[in-house]
């Protein structure tokens, strides 16, 4: 499985002010999106179902196809890729049409443009984090299959003990989340044993070891005093 990380998302933005458009590729391309643009509503179906764009950020009021009748469009086919819808009147109404039309979010203009920045983000993380039904977790570029005990990424691929699958299930799971030493030890070990924080740090290490064999941008970062954290790197 191919995750994409945040420096490969590809992000369509249909909007035909053509400015405020220049304006949002522009900040996209600066934070490491590729971005491009379509000005009316036929030009952004289209491009929308080209099937490439991880996020589409989805103006509502267009020239030739409005904005909700290409994300019913979009979603009668079958494309499940998220959508941000943009509008410039910020009734309810429009936003429960927005999200009953199968929209992933909604931003009402004028906006900030963090905030922008923040829900593609968010949409990007659950896009990329796909638990699948096969014993396979995927975060950023790694994916861990826990009934083979494999961790591959893009770029190579290892074989881990079965402590070590666990402690990296485990970490995957509360991914970006701080996880005490105490919480891990009790997870792989169980309630009662003798295990002590030295055990953890161990597996820690060799966990480290096999990230960076495997070339993963993914890292375990210490949280002094507390524990771990998993992250994108
Ligand atoms: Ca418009």
């Amino acid at each position: 499985m191919l995750i994409k990380g945040c420096d490969d998302m590809r992000i369509l933005v249909v909007e035909d002010e053509i400015h405020l458009a220049e304006a949002l590729s522009h900040i996209l391309k600066k934070n490491n999106y590729t971005a491009d643009v379509a000005n009316d509503g036929e030009t952004g179906l289209d491009d929308a179902l080209s099937g490439i764009y991880d996020v589409i950020v989805l103006d509502i009021m267009l020239p030739k196809i409005d904005g909700i009748t290409i994300l019913k469009t979009l979603r009668d086919k079958g494309f499940d890729t998220p959508v941000i819808l943009l509008t410039a009147k910020s009734e309810v109404s429009d936003k429960v049409l927005g999200l009953d039309s199968g929209a992933d979010d909604y931003l009402a203009k004028p906006f900030n443009t963090d905030e922008l920045l923040a829900r593609i983000r968010a949409l990007g993380r659950r896009r990329g984090e796909i638990v699948s039904s096969a014993g396979t977790l995927s975060f950023a570029d790694i994916t861990l299959n826990t009934s083979t005990l494999w961790l591959s990424s893009e770029k190579n691929e290892i074989n881990l003990t079965l402590k070590e699958c666990e402690l990296l299930e485990y970490l995957m799971l509360h991914k970006e989340m701080v996880c005490s030493k105490e919480q891990i030890i009790e997870k792989l070990w169980g309630f009662e044993s003798e295990a002590e924080a030295n055990h953890v740090e161990v597996y820690i290490s060799f966990l480290r070891k096999k990230l960076a064999f495997v070339h993963s941008k993914a890292s375990i970062n210490t949280v002094r005093g507390v524990g771990y954290t998993l992250t994108r790197g």
